[in-house]
């Protein structure tokens, strides 16, 4: 398995202070709690390069990392806390679409969602104000270590119809867990794809 270099250049809160658009860029975000550091640390075989906390959404920054000096992997934070203030969430919100809508080299956005859930409110709104903004996103289920191949099987089902209600077309889908490494590959091959094209 190939090794990776995986650099941290800066944490921002605005994407005007993030660093020269001149890597493609590849961002991960999903609900406090989803996996998302975790997930981050086994793609680059860093153990503490993302921060994995239990205090949901403490990472509250736009966090890069420069990969193999060829790309840049975007750490956003979690969204959906129900803890933080109306006011809070929406200077948040503003900060991440803010980001996602006007950073010029953002190639892909990975959404992830903890394989064990039902399609979750929160993870869907967010979902489809990419597809009205034409936002390219991956979808990637976490924690599948958690469930028996069975239970990931109906799970992934379940989502794929869900979102067939709504769209014609479904965003590629990656199955993961951190835990056992599953699912790193595939992440990291699209990536290598959407550079070369
Ligand atoms: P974040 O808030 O989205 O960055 O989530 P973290 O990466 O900090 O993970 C939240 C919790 O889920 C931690 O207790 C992790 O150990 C656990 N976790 C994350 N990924 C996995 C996984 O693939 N398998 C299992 N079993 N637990 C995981």
């Amino acid at each position: 398995m190939a090794q990776i270099n995986a650099k941290f250049v800066t944490s921002n809160t605005d994407f005007k202070n993030c660093p020269p658009a001149k890597f493609p860029e590849f961002a991960f975000i999903g609900r406090s709690n989803v996996g998302k550091s975790s997930l981050i640390n086994s793609l680059t075989f860093h153990k503490g390069l993302a921060k994995t906390s239990q205090t949901p959404g403490k990472t509250q920054l736009i966090n890069h990392f420069i990969i193999d000096e060829k790309w840049y992997l975007v750490d956003l934070p979690g969204y959906g806390f129900a803890k933080v203030s109306k006011e809070k969430r929406k200077e948040f919100e503003k900060m991440i679409f803010d980001y996602l809508i006007h950073r010029e080299n953002l190639t892909c956005l990975f959404v992830l969602v903890d394989i064990r859930l039902k399609p979750q409110a929160v993870d869907i709104e967010f979902m489809s104000r990419m597809v009205e903004d034409e936002i390219p996103f991956y979808i990637v289920f976490t924690k599948s270590d958690k469930l028996s191949q069975k239970q990931v099987n109906e799970s992934v089902e379940l989502y794929k119809n869900f979102l067939l209600e709504m769209w014609d077309e479904l965003p590629p889908l990656f199955i993961t867990s951190a835990e056992k490494h599953v699912g790193r590959e595939d992440i990291l091959k699209s990536i290598d794809e959407l550079i070369k094209t």
